[in-house]
């Protein structure tokens, strides 16, 4: 079973600052990790390889400190790392991006793609349904569970905030997934020293099958207009009145406001 993890590295931090000028992420100073999903991700794959024997490939797409966080994934355990890096890439919205992971999997024997649900940075969760419809392949979103079944199919556990389901899928499909779920197991320090033994496979756009014009900036139909942190609110004021005198305040305020 081949099996591909998407990881994407992202800034450590919930507290997303941004370059007023750029509209971009200012990235500078900030550490960078493992998106916490892909993470999960990852854990997932490693535990069908621990049960059923796989090949564990991870991918991500990014500048080339992006590296890092393959090496740390192949002393997780994975067995073989590709960074997929060149400026033909920058300035890719999430159609882009999926376009180009997806070129690269056609590239690849894979019965499987794994991508964590969402990026904390980006937080669009739309690149892992994206890549399935590119691949014209099926998917399962907000996965927790995944068993390989006796006739090859696999038996998806996936939760919303309203349900819970388990889907049979048939062939290669696509799962994102939830860090929640699956408690990540820790880098060892003989897998540490492996994972620098290793080589990262670095490919460019000329590896992968794609149209180089749905590439990068040039490929992305979205474009940023206004990006802006958003502002803390004024606490509110609490006032203890009759019901009467609660509508007329509320009115005068509306008014103040000239809202009514
Ligand atoms: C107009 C525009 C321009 C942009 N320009 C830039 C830019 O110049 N530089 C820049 O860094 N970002 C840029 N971005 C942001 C970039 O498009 C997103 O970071 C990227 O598409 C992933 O989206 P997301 O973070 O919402 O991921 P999500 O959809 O939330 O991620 C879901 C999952 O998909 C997988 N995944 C996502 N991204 C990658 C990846 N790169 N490699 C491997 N797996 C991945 C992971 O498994 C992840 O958990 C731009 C965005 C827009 C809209």
């Amino acid at each position: 079973m081949n099996i591909v993890v998407c990881i994407k590295q992202v800034p450590d931090t919930t507290e997303i600052k941004i370059d007023p000028v750029k509209n971009t992420l200012i990235r500078d100073g900030v550490p960078s990790i493992m998106n916490p999903d892909d993470k999960g991700g990852l854990e997932l794959a490693l535990r069908m390889k621990d049960s059923y024997g796989a090949n564990v490939t991870v991918i991500t797409m990014g500048p080339p400190q992006a590296e890092l966080i393959l090496r740390e994934a192949m002393a997780m355990g994975a067995d073989r790392a590709i960074l997929l890096t060149d400026r033909k890439f920058a300035g890719a919205d999430t159609l882009a991006t999926s376009y180009a992971l997806a070129g690269a999997m056609k590239t690849m024997d894979y019965d499987l793609i794994i991508a964590g649900r969402q990026a904390i940075d980006g937080d669009t969760a739309q690149v892992g349904p994206e890549m399935a419809e590119h691949l014209d392949i099926p998917q399962v979103s907000y996965v927790v569970n995944a068993e390989r079944l006796e006739n090859g199919n696999l038996l998806v556990k996936k939760e919303s905030e309203e349900s819970v389901q388990t889907l049979e899928v048939e062939g290669k499909c696509v799962l994102t997934v939830l860090a929640s779920a699956f408690n990540a197991r820790y880098m060892t320090v003989s897998g540490i020293v492996e994972a620098y033994d290793k080589e990262v496979e670095i490919w460019g756009a000329d590896k992968i099958e794609v149209d180089e014009t749905k590439l990068g900036l040039k490929g992305s139909p979205t474009k940023v207009f206004k990006s802006f942190p958003k502002s803390l609110k004024a606490p509110g004021e609490v006032h203890e009145v009759s019901e009467e005198e609660a509508v007329e305040l509320i009115v005068n305020k509306l008014k103040e406001k000239h809202i009514i």
